[in-house]
């Protein structure tokens, strides 16, 4: 399965002390950061441009069903046949048996966050299909054996020493320390796969109702040789992938690619109407579109957190995330990661099975304010906290959760009262001696308390409340 096990506590923890990837994470969002910055910053009326998306996606959102019904029928209309996927198995299912049917002994595939949620490539793998990822970061992540951990650069936690030591291993060639050199040889081995491929899988940033068109946006020039050169196309593409019009591309071209890399426009922008024409010199026979919903529905059900279905995948989130930016994607325990991931995999795969993400925030609100499509965080996340502390209350048998409620409701009974909250002060203050450091900062406290202070730096309680403070400075202000 493209989600794995949540375990976010503990894969954080490990991603903390990682060096390298402390240091790989930095520069990479850091660049992704100010260049979007930048490129946002040039565009009059930026903030106007947002609230215009927002209200396309909005309107797509919630009149879903007349939309896919008219997407359905111009992709028909174009010559491309379309499935409905109700989940990830059925999804693979599809794909798969489109593949037997005609005899596909190898596929070539350009980056599909879908695709790794449904782990099509396993599917492919145990049916006997060979599969060849061929995004360069991809690529790498394959050879890897490992999962993406940002949603347009899948492999932001790799150096170049370590992709220099994985191709040499795997590739059978010298180390390279050049990345030119090392690009190079992935280009030379993609290409004789594209030749040889018998078909085609891709995602789509856009799926456009009135015309059946899907649009792919890419660098690197991969995602238009996978969709074009082998006979047959197939694009799986979640049903939320949908805008109404070929006329509101403009808006969400101009906001994607400055919202992800900083650039004006990304260096492919693939429009794909149906499989090819009588008229057209090359491009696949047959055109399949295969849309997923694999618990896409139950998010469209609840109005408090439908939005997060907006997302264009951007990963501007995650690049301004302080809680991404340390922990690193594979933290997430799932193909979404960052604030994206933290709202979204609770959702589809079920709040139990990923309880921990939506605590993964520090509600700064950073990813909000440079979300091209607004998806109102903070809210989100709140309310997603709010059901799972619900659910848990329906079985009280945590014990963590029963010490973690009598602490909160002995805090509130403290602060609501002065002369309590003042002799508690007293009482902390002296009982916190032993693990005073001499910076102000608490070491870490025994259980219980651990989770406090485990991985925080905690301040130890001062000698004097501020309450007291602030009474003497204005005494002595007069
Ligand atoms: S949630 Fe917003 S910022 Fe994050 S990836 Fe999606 S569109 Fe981009």
């Amino acid at each position: 399965m493209g989600f794995e096990e949540v375990r976010f506590e503990k894969d954080s923890d490990k991603a903390i002390q990682n060096k390298p990837l402390q240091k790989a994470l930095v520069n990479v969002t850091d660049r992704f950061r100010s260049a979007r910055n930048k490129a946002s910053s040039e565009v009059p009326g930026w903030e106007e441009l947002r609230s215009n998306v927002r209200e396309i996606k909005k309107n797509t959102i919630e009149n879903l069903d007349k939309y896919l019904t008219l997407l359905e029928e111009n992709v028909i209309k174009s010559g491309g046949r379309v499935h409905w996927a109700k989940d990830a198995d059925e999804a693979s299912q599809i794909i798969v048996n489109i593949a037997n049917e005609r005899n596909v002994k190898s596929v070539v595939k350009s980056k599909s966050m879908a695709t790794e949620e449904i782990d099509l490539n396993s599917s492919f793998e145990s049916a006997g299909i060979k599969v060849v990822e061929t995004d360069l970061g991809e690529y790498i992540i394959q050879l890897a054996g490992e999962h993406p951990s940002h949603i347009i650069a899948p492999a932001i936690h790799k150096t170049k020493d370590d992709i220099s030591k994985l191709f040499s291993e795997k590739l059978g060639i010298p180390h390279y320390e050049n990345p030119e050199e090392l690009t190079k040889v992935a280009r030379e081995k993609l290409r004789s796969e594209f030749l040889n491929a018998d078909m085609g899988v891709s995602g789509a940033n856009f799926a456009v109702a009135e015309t059946g068109t899907i649009v792919v946006v890419e660098n690197e020039g991969n995602a238009r040789l996978t969709t074009t050169v082998p006979k047959i196309h197939v694009a799986l593409v979640g049903i939320e992938k949908l805008i109404p019009r070929y006329e509101d591309l403009s808006m969400f071209l101009t906001i994607l690619a400055r919202s992800a890399t900083g650039q004006k426009s990304s260096t492919y922008v693939s429009f794909i109407t149906g499989p090819k024409k009588p008229s057209d010199i090359e491009g696949p026979e047959e055109f399949h579109l295969v849309l997923l919903d694999n618990g896409r529905s139950g998010v469209l059900a609840s109005e408090e957190t439908r939005e997060s279905l907006y997302c264009i995948r951007c990963g501007a989130c995650l690049n301004n995330c302080p809680v991404y930016r340390h922990v690193g994607g594979h933290s997430y325990g799932s193909v979404y990661s960052g604030p994206i991931g933290a709202i979204i995999t609770p959702q589809l795969m079920g709040i139990d099975k990923a309880a921990e993400l939506p605590f993964a925030s520090s509600l700064c609100g950073a990813c909000h304010d440079v979300c091209p499509v607004k998806i109102d965080f903070p809210k989100v996340l709140l309310t997603l906290r709010k059901r799972i502390v619900k659910s848990r209350k329906l079985s009280v048998k945590n014990t963590k959760d029963i010490i973690e409620k009598l602490g909160i409701k002995f805090w509130r009974f403290t602060v609501l009262n002065n002369s309590i909250y003042k002799i508690t002060n007293k009482l902390l203050y002296y009982l916190q001696t032993p693990w005073k450091e001499s910076n102000g900062k608490l070491k870490s406290l025994p259980y219980p308390f651990s989770r406090w202070t485990d991985q925080r730096d905690f301040p130890s309680v001062a000698k004097r409340t501020f309450r007291d403070r602030w009474k003497e400075r204005r005494g002595q202000m007069g």
